[in-house]
């Protein structure tokens, strides 16, 4: 089944310990849509200034990636630059320069207003929310993923959002900002009150886990021996994840823990690389090889 996102396409700017890259592809739109297509069918919603070229397009050719819904205005597309620390597990942004998207109001081709499973990326949560407004259809699934900002500056329209949501995506730091609670079960117990009855908490390189009802699930990160950049992992686990589910078209506890381990894996592929490199050049028979590994990684008797 087909998979709406909408979200940020972006220009990043990325530093890490060892390596400097001024302008590579970005936006967590931009992630999730290519995660995502190689399951199933995306409508990808956003925007772009008149910087972006066709070059810059030619990621979402040759995918099952409609961009009707791409919107192309004046001026220039969204900017943000971040710097990872020594190790990589914190990140700082430097700068954030939103540009066309500050004025971006998303609107739905009239073609993907019955798309069944929904994919509400980190924006304005009111923007989020008309998004479901447009749809004509009662979707199958909507998932959603926030930010500190959003958490900090409109929490009360995250909370009216978040009421319309199945499936929230966040990083531990996020779960714990949002639930005013450290221990991360009972953040997540007290999430599962505002709306969302399923969560997915990213922890980085420590994996992820999922609450659902009463059942709590956790995967590690893939081991790496070679991590360059992991901009837009959680962006792509979120693709993998969803992309999984609307292939599978059910989401049963047994299938949202394969769905965990096809987020990770594509996450994982993401960091081996700067910006989207990785992706570009991902097989869907590399996909599939490397969840059989991650099934041996876990595998154990007792
Ligand atoms: P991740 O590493 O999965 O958190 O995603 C990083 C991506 O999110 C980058 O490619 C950025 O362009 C994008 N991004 C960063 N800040 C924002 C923001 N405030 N709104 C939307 N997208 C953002």
């Amino acid at each position: 089944m087909s998979l709406l996102v909408v979200g940020s396409v972006a220009f990043d700017a990325i530093q890490t310990p060892f390596h400097e890259a001024e302008r590579v592809l970005g936006g967590a739109a931009m992630y999730f849509a290519v995660a995502a297509s190689f399951f199933t069918r995306v409508n990808l919603v956003g925007v772009v200034g008149d910087d972006f070229t066709e070059k810059d397009a030619d990621i979402f050719r040759r995918r099952r990636i409609d961009t009707k819904g791409l919107e192309r205005a004046p001026g220039k597309t969204f900017f943000w630059a971040g710097k990872y620390s020594a190790d990589f597990n914190d990140r700082t942004t430097l700068t954030t320069d939103l540009n066309v998207f500050a004025t971006f109001n998303p609107k739905l081709p009239e073609a993907y207003r019955t798309t069944p499973y929904i994919f509400l990326a980190n924006i304005d949560p009111t923007l989020q929310r008309s998004v479901l407004q447009q749809v004509s259809r009662r979707p199958k699934l909507v998932a959603l993923d926030t930010m500190n900002y959003w958490i900090e500056r409109t929490p009360a329209e995250l909370r009216e959002t978040l009421k319309h949501v199945q499936v929230l995506l966040i990083n531990d730091t996020e779960t714990r900002q949002l639930s005013s609670e450290h221990n991360l079960l009972r953040a997540a117990a007290k999430i599962r009150t505002m709306g969302p009855r399923t969560l997915v908490i990213k922890r980085g390189e420590f994996g992820a886990l999922l609450v659902h009802n009463d059942s709590v699930f956790a995967i590690p990160g893939f081991p790496l021996d070679e991590v360059q950049d992991p901009t837009g992992a959680g962006d792509t686990f979120a693709g993998g994840f969803m992309g999984y589910l609307a292939s599978a078209g059910r989401q049963d506890v047994a299938t949202l823990r394969r769905a965990m381990v096809y987020g990770s894996v594509l996450g994982s592929f993401t960091c081996e690389r700067f910006g989207p490199e990785r992706l570009r050049m991902l097989t869907r028979s590399e996909i599939n090889a490397r969840a059989r590994r991650f099934s041996k990684l876990t595998q154990f008797a007792l």
